[in-house]
């Protein structure tokens, strides 16, 4: 056996033919050869491990025989055409089952792949010794290039995208897997190309018509065949979707060739016209990416594609860290609504708010927090920003509300006077009813208004859509309270102030914790409290971790403060300890 051998087999077992169905495009080839060649027994001949396997044939009763001492076998080893004119005469084949069944004449012409792996022969056979003309044998190699462009056409079936005429995802698959089994020196990579953010994909559809969007898709594909990097291989492997496997010497290099691609997207058109909506970002990893099976490497590739999204240049390098980043905010959002559904996993902390002047409390804000069976504490400033960019923000908040104004319905039929202030997201402020089942909620437990605010920032408070004021005014009408939360780290200026529909400025803990370091905070945070408290807000501070801090804010008549100095957010026991203990209630 040749080193050729195994390669060849694999190239053979690539393309499904082995053990299939009669085909009458492979029959009619047959029939030819035997009818131009007068002779009563043709075949396409496949050589496999140890045996010739007959796609087609004609004069022959049986579907294969040994490889042992076939003719044809000798075809695949050397590639090349074989006539023996007479088995008998052969030294070597005079004893083969061939000549021992009665042939006596052979000929046959390689059937070869674009790749150069010779698969088998189309062969005649005939039962008299016989000789062949030059011009026989090329037609005998026609006939097998028939045969082959035949094979051919019937393994890129289910391979080429029909609207491209492109090489598809699941050629594609297959190249991946025989590239990453030989990869060479200069490393290889895909690029991933998308035309269109999925979420527009939707809309774009809808106002220009599915015809434009597959013409948009046919132009890219022109385009991007006409440019394709030297070495490359384009796929269409998704609406809107390219791929190349290509080759680079390093990553800048890589990178800078996604980069000429995608102003190459930029300049799409369709007909006349230049292309509307489209947003082409590239993705871009490496094939041999730390051990990924090949099923991976498309959907990192993928993944650096929506990473390219999100940054100004529309390309993207996959990286290890940003994908672990993904997959742990998957998990994230999996598990949460595991928690919300299931008692135990979530809990309210309180964080006392207290007079900055005489230090007695005044409420406390409800902080949830998550023990997830496996992880142990997942901090809220890592679950929280993941949450509310989806729709449980909403299931979410409703919990927290739930238990902190329960816990809140507790306190107050102890006769504790306490402001119980809950946090919630811009997402909240667009559910339609969250006002009202607030207030419903609070009815039912006998709160008065002052028993609970609301925290939300600055870019929440100033979302001006209709549905957002209408809840805070329905609020505000009923009196419930509204603290800008982090106040001084949004991008409104001071001046807006005013315009927000709120009661109480919560200024960021950024800002007082630099209040015992540098004279510049203790100026801002001393201009930022006089300022509010002239607009007629009630100003809190929070993060307050030192005495010299709170003494600062104090001075400066700040009305509320909070902080680790305070104390730090405290479980339901700890916090009612602390009211008895440290403070009396008001
Ligand atoms: P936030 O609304 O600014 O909450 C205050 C955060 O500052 C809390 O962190 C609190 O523990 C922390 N903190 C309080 N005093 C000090 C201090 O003196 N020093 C320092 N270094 N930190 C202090 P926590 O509980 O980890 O919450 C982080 C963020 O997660 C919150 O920031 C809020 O944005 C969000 N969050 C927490 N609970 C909820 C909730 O129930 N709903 C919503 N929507 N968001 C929440
Ligand atoms: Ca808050
Ligand atoms: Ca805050």
């Amino acid at each position: 056996m040749n080193l050729y051998e195994p390669q060849r087999l694999h190239a053979l077992k690539q393309l499904n033919l082995l053990n299939t169905a009669p085909g009458e495009s492979f029959d009619r080839i047959t029939r030819m050869a035997s009818q131009l060649f007068g002779l009563p027994i043709a075949a396409v001949s496949l050589t496999d491990t140890d045996r010739q396997w007959f796609k087609s044939r004609v004069g022959v009763d049986h579907w294969e025989i040994p490889r042992f001492k076939a003719c044809c076998g000798e075809v695949a080893d050397t590639s090349g055409n074989l006539v023996i004119p007479d088995l008998l005469a052969s030294p070597y084949y005079r004893d083969s089952n061939l000549a021992q069944s009665g042939i006596r004449f052979y000929a046959g012409a390689p059937l070869t792949t674009r790749d150069g792996f010779t698969l088998g022969a189309m062969c005649v056979l005939g039962t008299e010794p016989r000789t062949v003309t030059d011009q026989e044998m090329t037609l005998l190699q026609d006939l097998a290039a028939m045969v082959m462009d035949q094979i051919e056409l019937q393994h890129a079936y289910g391979r080429i995208d029909a609207l491209t005429g492109l090489p598809n995802r699941s050629q594609m698959n297959d190249d991946i897997q025989d590239m990453s089994r030989q990869l060479g020196l200069r490393p290889a990579y895909i690029m991933f190309s998308e035309l269109v953010d999925v979420t527009s994909m939707g809309s774009l559809q809808r106002v220009m018509g599915p015809a434009y969007f597959e013409e948009l898709c046919r132009s890219a594909s022109r385009l991007l065949s006409e440019h394709n990097p030297e070495g490359a291989r384009l796929y269409h492997i998704g609406p809107g979707q390219f791929a190349h496997l290509a080759f680079a010497d390093n990553d800048t290099q890589m990178l800078l060739l996604a980069s000429t691609l995608r102003g190459l997207l930029q300049t799409l058109t369709t007909g006349e016209a230049v292309a509307v909506m489209v947003r082409p970002v590239v993705g871009v990893a490496p094939l041999a990416s730390e051990g990924y099976p090949a099923s991976d490497i498309v959907r990192i590739a993928h993944s650096a594609c929506l990473d390219a999204r999100l940054n100004e240049h529309g390309v993207a390098l996959y990286s290890s860290k940003l994908d672990a980043d993904h997959q742990r905010h998957f998990q994230i959002l999996l598990d949460f609504r595991i928690a919300l559904e299931q008692a135990g996993q979530l809990s309210l902390e309180y964080q006392p708010r207290v007079s900055g002047a005489s230090g007695l409390a005044i409420g406390a804000e409800a902080l949830i927090r998550w023990r997830h069976p496996t992880w142990g504490n997942v901090p809220p400033d890592e679950f929280i920003p993941v949450i509310e960019q989806t729709q449980l923000a909403k299931p979410l908040t409703a919990w927290v509300m739930r238990s902190a104004v329960a816990q809140a319905g507790v306190w107050h039929k102890q006769g504790k006077a306490l402001c119980i202030s809950i946090n919630i997201s811009a997402a909240n402020l667009s559910e339609f009813d969250l006002a009202n089942r607030l207030l419903q909620m609070m009815a039912e437990q006998g709160l008065p208004v002052s028993a609970i605010e609301l925290e939300l920032t600055e870019s929440a408070l100033i979302n001006d859509s209709a549905l957002a004021s209408k809840q805070l005014t329905i609020l505000m009408e009923a009196g419930i309270r509204v603290v800008i939360d982090d106040f001084g780290t949004g991008y409104s200026s001071l001046a807006y102030l005013q315009e927000i529909p709120a009661q109480v400025v919560k200024i960021d803990r950024s800002f007082i914790q630099r209040i015992a370091l540098e004279k510049r905070s203790r100026t801002l945070v001393k201009a930022m409290i006089g300022m509010a408290q002239d607009l007629g807000y009630e100003v809190v501070a929070e993060g307050v971790e030192d005495s010299q801090t709170w003494a600062f804010l104090k001075n400066l008549g700040c009305d509320q403060v909070q902080g680790y100095l305070v104390p730090r957010p405290l479980t339901v026991d700890h916090f009612e300890q602390w009211l008895d203990t440290e403070l009396p209630v008001k």
